[in-house]
């Protein structure tokens, strides 16, 4: 038998679906003391042996290898790019939500490390020849190509022109001698940056005699006494805080005192904003009762997830901010996870403000560069703190400690895209992967999580009151059909109007809640009830004032205000429903005095827009701020005592089975803003639906009631948490043929369960159906919904996987699209 064969399993970075697979290549002997798990390598691939990236994933051993590999070309990192546990997540990733390798990869790493990042070897000595032994040849080779190539090259041009597979170890002897350098540059805009330091170079005993024997020289005697106290700082800030010449400085490099160097700077989004401190707090009875029960795991470094039910205003705030502290003691680290970082400035300001710098913030707005610079410093231990939205989930600690998730009910945990996943779920893969603490906070959780909590799979941990001496504010629910009735045709009921005008004589605050932006939802006809739709979506166009337009917002088509209907000509068009724009107006026009501020997604397009209104509000200079839910969340301004929900049962009718759940949480959210401060709040909350338990339980704050109610509803229509869920959306531009391919599908499904004995496939499959909006950009859509109902869900995932992943090819043609949603947020 012959000698052992090295193998490398790897995962290729290709998007395609025919390189989703993991493939095995043989390493050449000379990388068999540096190739490690994780590292990235370059590969020869397919009939051509196209030469593409590769993320070593496992290295095993095999006695004999049955037919021909390819050998591994040669490596790219000097130390592994993925951690063990970062594998372990991308199996666990593609397994269950079952999506693409790559797409898995593309979440635990930041993208510019994926697609842009290159590795360039550059020639800094040009007298390299004297510094390389006889025998060194390849040294000598690899220095001689990249002289050629300029003194500059990408390790690919490199490898292209001379292949040794083991470069990366010759490149690394070089690097030691100073000859070359090796960068790793992110396509060509964002570098590593680095930055002139300045440091002393002489012993410090010697210092002293030095500085006597400088004499007149007082401008380098400081700065020597500067560098004797700070050993290293940077060049600009020397000069800034000395007052010092740059001459100066060069007069002590060039008599060999101090030497210049270039040491890496990180770019941090932000630098220029100061925050102000957030001294710790003296925690009340039921803050220090939870914080307790959370610590005790911490010391005895046991896992578990918590449920921080906590009425608005309660200080959950506070209390992560304490439980982080214990992990820092603990020198572990800590992922804090917010629904949008731009809809919660106050949550990171008081992280700041607490623990000063030692911060990561990822956030939708960084670029690429800084993303990239954020994430490196998480993974190299400079920071122990990273607060993000849902991919900072991600955050590459090595050490992780604990999770927190704020808010946790918010959807915008569950990504869109694949993978699908849930921010939760990653981390309970964490948590149980590498022993960290998990913390979900809200004070209206979802239904799924608090059953949890109420079979006692997580610990429910309960804050009944508010921190502060306000109670939670009093909800007067306004029937909209009475004020009908009474002549009021308009959309603000006669009791807000006059709790506005109340409140600006008494110089306080109002916040106006509409979840629709715009100015009237939709036009249509009176004449023939025709509706404006979108053509490429089938959905109703939003008519946008100040633009003078409808706009859909699923596509964005922009079409002109209407003169006529399009079906009948008629002239007599009328404007439904209302936005955000047109409360604007009407508030406007009745409070001519009042200064009103407007934000939504419209108002706040520009960058800064958004920070800019929130700070003239904290400052009192706005008296009534209207806006969607970008306004719901998070605030915390003790100046409004009023709070105006325009539309309550907005979101009641959605077709969907958490419509009354999202219904409550909203209502519950928005009317939180109110009564922060020492003077009581007021919530009027406008309904149609007045007596609908989401309705009634959000008005009187009693979640516990709202959960029961529906609870029930859940249990008897067979939904989340007594299910679970597998949403298939296929789409395509031709409705029959995505309609057939459905069906097909769904056949295929009720085939496979009957010869398992499952017979109930009426109460397990629920389609094909139109998708709720039936056709997005031209592309028409169905879908099909699968509950594990009675059967095993590992079953109907198997079946799931086995048809759409596996064998998509035999089932799926090319012209349609399928998407798998596995516990879906809503079915949309
Ligand atoms: P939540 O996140 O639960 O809605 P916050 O964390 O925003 O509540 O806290 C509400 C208010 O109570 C904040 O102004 C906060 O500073 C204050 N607060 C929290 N804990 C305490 C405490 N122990 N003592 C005094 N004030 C507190
Ligand atoms: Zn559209
Ligand atoms: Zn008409």
């Amino acid at each position: 038998m012959g000698e052992k064969v090295y193998i490398a399993q790897v995962i290729v970075n290709n998007n395609s679906l025919q390189t989703d697979k993991i493939f095995d290549y043989t390493i050449p002997e000379s990388l068999l003391m540096t190739i490690q798990e994780g590292m990235r390598c370059m590969v020869p691939f397919g009939m051509g042996n196209k030469k593409l990236e590769a993320y070593i994933i496992k290295i095993k051993t095999e006695e004999e290898v049955k037919y021909r590999l390819k050998e591994i070309l040669y490596i790219i990192d000097e130390e592994p790019i993925l951690s063990r546990n970062q594998i372990k997540m991308i199996g666990w990733l593609k397994n269950k939500y079952l999506c693409r390798y790559i797409e898995a990869i593309q979440c635990v790493l930041p993208a510019g490390i994926i697609n842009k990042e290159r590795k360039t070897i550059s020639l800094l000595k040009e007298e390299w020849i004297e510094d390389i032994k006889e025998n060194s040849t390849k040294q000598k080779d690899i220095l001689q190509v990249l002289k050629a190539l300029g003194g500059k090259a990408t390790l690919e041009k490199l490898y292209n022109k001379l292949p040794i597979s083991n470069m990366n170890n010759i490149l690394k002897t070089l690097e030691k001698k100073g000859i070359i350098k090796i960068d790793y540059e992110i396509a060509t805009r964002v570098k590593i940056q680095t930055q002139q330091y300045v440091q002393l170079n002489i012993e410090e005993e010697v210092i002293e005699d030095i500085i006597v024997s400088l004499k007149n020289a007082s401008r380098q005697k400081e700065i020597l006494l500067f560098l004797k106290e700070h050993k290293i700082c940077p060049v600009k800030e020397l000069i800034d805080v000395l007052k010092v010449t740059r001459g100066s400085l060069n007069a002590l490099v060039n008599k060999g005192y101090l030497i210049i160097i270039d040491k890496e700077y990180k770019r941090d989004p932000f630098k220029n904003t100061t925050f102000e401190s957030f001294p710790k707090l003296e925690p009340n009875l039921q803050q220090q009762r939870a914080i307790e029960k959370i610590v005790s795991y911490i010391q005895k470094e046991k896992s578990n997830t918590f449920l921080l039910h906590g009425v608005t205003g309660s200080g959950k705030t506070e209390i992560y901010l304490q439980l982080i502290e214990e992990i820092l003691k603990k020198e572990k680290q800590g992922i804090i996870l917010v629904p949008e970082i731009a809809l919660t400035p106050q949550t990171i300001e008081r992280f700041y403000g607490r623990f000063g710098e030692g911060i990561a913030v990822l956030h939708s707005n960084l670029s690429e560069g800084e993303r990239f610079d954020e994430w490196r410093k998480i993974r190299e231990g400079k920071v122990n703190i990273a607060i993000g939205a849902r991919s900072a989930i991600f955050a590459p600690f090595r050490n992780l400690g604990m999770i927190i998730i704020d808010e946790e009910h918010e959807n915008t945990y569950k990504s869109e895209i694949s993978p699908k996943y849930h921010a939760i779920e990653v981390a309970d893969f964490r948590r149980r992967q590498e022993g960290a603490v998990v913390i979900l906070g809200s004070a209206t959780p979802s239904i799924e999580t608090y059953y949890k909590g109420e079979v006692g799979e997580i610990t429910l941990l309960t804050l009944a009151e508010r921190a502060t001496v306000s109670a939670l504010p009093e909800v007067e629910v306004v029937d909209m059909r009475q004020e009908l009735d009474k002549g009021n045709k308009g959309i603000l009921s006669h009791r807000l109007f006059s709790l506005i005008d109340k409140n600006l004589e008494r110089k306080k605050q109002t916040i106006l809640f509409l979840n629709r932006r715009g100015y009237a939802t939709f036009i249509s006809c009176r004449q023939c009830g025709y509706v404006i739709k979108c053509r490429h979506c089938d959905i109703t166009m939003i008519y946008h004032k100040n633009m003078k337009n409808l706009q859909c917002h699923y596509c964005g088509e922009k079409k002109e205000e209407p003169k006529h209907c399009p079906s009948c000509s008629s002239t007599h068009i009328n404007y439904f429903g209302t936005g955000t724009q047109k409360i604007q107006d009407l508030i406007g026009e009745h409070f001519p005095n009042a200064v009103i501020a407007r934000m939504d997604m419209d108002s706040t397009s520009i960058k800064g827009s958004h920070k800019k209104i929130l700070n003239s509000f904290k400052k009192q200079e706005i008296d009534i701020l209207i806006g969607t839910q970008m306004i719901s969340k998070g605030l915390d301004f003790p100046n409004v005592t009023l709070v105006g929900i325009i539309s309550g049962d907005a979101s009641l009718n959605l077709p969907d089975f958490r419509a009354s759940e999202k219904t409550f949480q909203l209502v519950t959210q928005v009317a939180g803003r109110a009564g922060r401060g020492l003077e009581e709040g007021r919530v009027i909350l406008q309904t149609y639906n007045p007596d609908h338990y989401s309705i009634c339980a959000a008005a009187q704050h009693d979640y516990n009631r709202f959960y029961k109610e529906e609870l029930e509803l859940r249990k008897e229509f067979a939904y989340p948490p007594f299910v679970q869920l597998i949403n298939i959306n296929f789409s395509g531009k031709k409705s029959e043929d995505v309609y057939t391919v459905a069906e097909k599908i769904s056949n295929n499904i009720k085939y496979i369960l009957k010869g398992k004995g499952y017979n109930n496939y009426e109460e397990i499959i629920l389609g094909p159906n139109p998708a709720m909006i039936a056709k997005v950009k031209e592309r028409y859509r169905f879908q099909i919904l699968l509950k594990d109902y009675n059967v095993p869900y590992s079953l109907l995932k198997a079946i799931v996987k086995y048809l759409l992943i596996d064998n998509r090819q035999k089932f799926i043609p090319q012209a349609i699209s399928i998407s798998v949603d596995i516990n879906p947020s809503y079915i949309m």
